[in-house]
């Protein structure tokens, strides 16, 4: 029985996750369960799920908390803030967290379970874009199990053998990122001025949190998996291919020195890496239909267009600069989505607040956490000042 944490538990992977779970009541247990905002759904879940703890916002919500489950789940004992998220990552009793909170807020506890040695299933891409050398450090020295639940990693994993290192690449030559392009892969250039929040979030493919979704229709999602590529397979941004894939059936290919690519395939449901990453190295039962290739029929491939996406050339450009350069990167893009979602700027206005703040922006090596989050809070702050400007 395999004891396991979930941060972000009332989030589309969470849910997923919890999907999972369901279907292998011998195999998983829940230990613990975080949400933030969704307070009705995180009692909904600890009602069916029995956990130890459940992590919430804040004071007033664990009273929430406490109220809902004063009947049906008094046993749960109720933390919250940071701190808390902390408590659930590293409880001696946790096998597995999975790491699916939204942004630079996941970056601590997942931290933490890394260094202390946690199988850990990495949804949260944000935290190793932010803090890649910390967190490649912390699971070397702990010796933590990594395993990518972001589709194209999971599927990248899945191509490479079980020996594949730095000091052994096995013949791989080179990752190949597919990306759906997001809903505007071919809306003429002039529509996109005034895109709105709803439109930016119908991902044709993928059913994705807000932020996810927002960075799927920039391609600043797709740069920032080439970044999480970059440490989780210690790669160069040279040896990471990104191609336009709009049927998303393929989620990643390795190439190998022979002609040989592999490629992984599935329906777009995040409970195939999910499933594949929580039973791993064995195969269970994600409730996933099987990929019905004659139905699909065909898959088209084509080059990015680097003018339609800015935010992917910007995200290339940061993963080169190296040192704090993607730290900024994220964290002007988690300021920027945010201001886009609430209506204060334009969909267009996303690549350049990024483009700025990371031309101001003077990059420095990153060798603390107290520098990740130094960096992360001026380039917020940088953000918020141009944002602030331009109204
Ligand atoms: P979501 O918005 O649906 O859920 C986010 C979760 O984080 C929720 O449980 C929320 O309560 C919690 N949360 C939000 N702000 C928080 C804060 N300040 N402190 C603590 N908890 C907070 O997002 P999602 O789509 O599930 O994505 C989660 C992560 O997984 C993201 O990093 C995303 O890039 C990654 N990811 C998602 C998908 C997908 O299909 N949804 C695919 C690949 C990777
Ligand atoms: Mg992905």
């Amino acid at each position: 029985m395999q004891k396991l944490t979930i941060l972000g538990a009332t989030g589309s992977i969470g849910v997923s996750t919890l999907d999972v779970v369901a279907r292998h009541p011998d195999r998983f247990q829940v230990y613990a369960l975080s949400g933030y905002s969704r307070v009705a759904e995180l009692a909904e879940q600890c009602k069916k799920f029995k956990p130890s703890f459940a992590v919430t916002a804040d004071q007033k919500s664990v009273d929430q908390l406490q109220q809902l489950l004063r009947v049906d789940s008094p046993e749960t004992k109720i933390l919250c803030g940071v701190e808390g998220l902390c408590q659930i990552a590293i409880a001696p009793e946790v096998d597995m967290v999975m790491a699916a909170i939204v942004g630079a807020a996941g970056l601590l506890p997942t931290l933490e379970a890394a260094r202390a040695g946690k199988k850990v299933l990495l949804a949260n891409k944000e935290a190793l874009v932010m803090a890649g050398s910390l967190f490649m450090k912390a699971v070397r020295e702990s010796g933590a199990t990594l395993l990518p639940i972001d589709s194209e990693h999971n599927a990248v994993f899945q191509c490479l053998p079980s020996d594949y290192s730095s000091d052994n690449r096995c013949g791989a030559q080179k990752i190949v990122l597919t990306a759906s392009g997001g809903p505007f892969r071919a809306s003429p250039l002039e529509a996109l001025h005034s895109i709105t929040p709803e439109q930016a979030c119908a991902h044709p493919n993928w059913s994705m949190g807000r932020k996810i979704s927002v960075d799927s229709a920039t391609m600043m999602n797709k740069g920032l998996e080439l970044i999480e590529a970059c440490w989780l397979f210690d790669l160069s941004p040279d040896q990471i291919e990104v191609v336009i894939h709009p049927q998303s059936v393929i989620h990643s290919m390795v190439q190998y020195v022979d002609g040989s690519v592999l490629a992984q395939l599935g329906n777009p449901d995040m409970r195939t890496p999910i499933a594949h990453a929580m039973a791993w190295p064995e195969r269970i039962n994600s409730g996933v239909a099987n990929l019905d290739i004659i139905s699909i029929a065909r898959l088209d491939f084509e080059a990015p267009d680097l003018e339609r996406f800015p935010c992917l050339a910007l995200a290339v450009e940061a993963a080169r600069m190296g040192g704090s350069a993607p730290t900024v990167l994220n964290a002007a893009n988690e300021v920027a989505v945010d201001a886009f979602l609430k209506g204060d700027i334009s969909f267009l206005q996303i690549s350049e607040i990024v483009a700025q703040v990371l031309g101001d922006t003077s990059i420095v090596e990153l060798d603390t956490l107290e520098n990740v989050q130094s960096s992360d809070k001026l380039a917020r702050q940088s953000a918020v000042s141009i944002i602030q400007r331009s109204h």
